[in-house]
């Protein structure tokens, strides 16, 4: 049997990108060959192993072939016949094909290098059109290297269109998609994602209401997520940037936000913090003109009392909005010690003067409100 680097590892190395994770491939061996050199196969369908000691993922040389609609229709063929060339030929961008033997020769029969050099993303062969999930990988990788001037080949975005076109990237689900889009919304120019999706009519199918949003303020809107990038933040605020004007569309409202991460099974977090942005952006705008009972809905619903950061992220958000706009967000300081006047109020020295139950309750509010009154009318003066 040989074995052969693939995919990411030999790309990142030409690059002099560093290499996370290796991916091997075998050829000319059996399932039952690699068992016995002590391989542990991992999954029923896919011909894959972990190795022994690095736990390095190991697959056998294989040919696919689609069999229906959408992802996971593929019927796989491994066998010890199967040359590194076929298995290569299946593979997504012709900067993913090559492949590296022990002594550190790069095989690329598909023109990876001379993409890799040109900068280009271009996929393999007509066949790429045949697993919607390539689409999001393509866009989630012009994100990734668009600050080394790569770029989608042409011929490759038409294949991207058609695929949009065809109906295929609904087939996907839910899972595999914010997986891809989770770590493209991560890599340097999330911006970059978003506008690939959008150009080859994929962004409309996978997330409709964003699209709809870019019709209505493009500009913005990647100018937010670029920034988001630049600030190094995490996921939740780069996706409640991205949603954070959804409500306001024509038709809209704070329930298509929560649709669409229902819809596509967001994370908890993301979740949230979308929504907490969607809703609360224009009333926290006003901040100081704001009655203090109104505020202190406000900082109940972002729960100040238990989940402190949670505001903190809406003010990154509502800050990084600003700024790409050309201004500030002056409002920090006010919800800052708004948060701070509405914490320092302690339940303990209600209960020592004998509140308990649902009188304590109303105390704390009441206490709380009154703090609000005072840090406004002191913030004003
Ligand atoms: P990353 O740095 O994100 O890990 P990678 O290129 O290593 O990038 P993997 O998802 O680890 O990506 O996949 C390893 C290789 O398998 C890819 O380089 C590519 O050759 C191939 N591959 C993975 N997913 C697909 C797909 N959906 N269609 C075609 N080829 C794929
Ligand atoms: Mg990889």
């Amino acid at each position: 049997m040989q074995i052969y680097k693939v995919g990411g590892a030999v790309r990142d190395r030409l690059l002099g990108r560093p290499v996370t994770d290796i991916d091997w491939v075998v050829v000319g061996a059996s399932t039952e060959e690699m068992i016995a050199q002590g391989f542990k196969p991992v999954g029923a369908d896919f011909p894959v192993f972990l190795h022994p000691r690095s736990g390095e993922e190991y697959a056998l040389a294989r040919t696919e072939r689609k069999s229906g609609r959408g992802y996971g229709g593929f019927v796989f063929h491994a066998s010890p016949d199967v040359t590194l060339e076929q298995d290569l030929i299946r593979r997504d961008l012709t900067i993913n094909a090559m492949a590296e033997d022990a002594e550190g020769e790069v095989i690329d029969p598909y023109g990876g290098r001379a993409d890799l050099e040109a900068r280009v993303l271009r996929h393999v062969s007509p066949a790429f059109a045949e697993d919607p999930l390539r689409v999001l990988r393509v866009a989630r990788f012009a994100a990734r290297y668009a600050p080394l001037g790569f770029q989608v080949a042409d011929d490759t975005l038409a294949l991207m269109r058609t695929l949009a076109e065809s109906g295929e990237l609904e087939a996907l689900t839910a899972e595999r998609s914010w997986k891809e889009i989770s770590r493209a919304l991560m890599e340097a120019r999330p911006d970059v994602f978003i506008s690939t999706l959008r150009r080859c009519g994929a962004l409309e199918k996978l997330l409709p209401e964003v699209d709809a949003l870019l019709h209505v303020n493009g500009d913005h809107v990647l100018n937010v997520l670029q920034r988001c990038a630049d600030e190094q933040t995490d996921l939740p605020i780069r996706w409640a940037s991205l949603l954070r004007n959804v409500a306001d569309l024509p038709g809209c409202n704070i329930d298509t936000i929560d649709t669409l991460n229902r819809r596509g099974k967001v994370p908890r977090d993301c979740q949230e913090l979308s929504r907490l942005v969607g809703e609360f952006h224009g009333p926290a705008a006003a901040a100081t003109a704001l009655p203090p009972a109104d505020l202190l809905d406000i900082l109940q619903r972002f729960d100040v009392y238990r989940r402190p950061q949670r505001l903190e992220d809406f003010l990154q958000v509502e800050h990084i909005n600003a700024q790409a706009l050309g201004s500030n967000y002056p409002q920090t300081a006010y919800l800052r010690g708004a948060t701070k006047a509405v914490r320092d109020v302690q339940p303990a020295a209600l209960m020592a003067k004998g509140f308990k139950g649902a009188a304590l309750g109303e105390a704390l509010s009441a206490a709380r409100l009154e703090a609000l009154e005072t840090f406004k009318r002191e913030y004003t003066q």
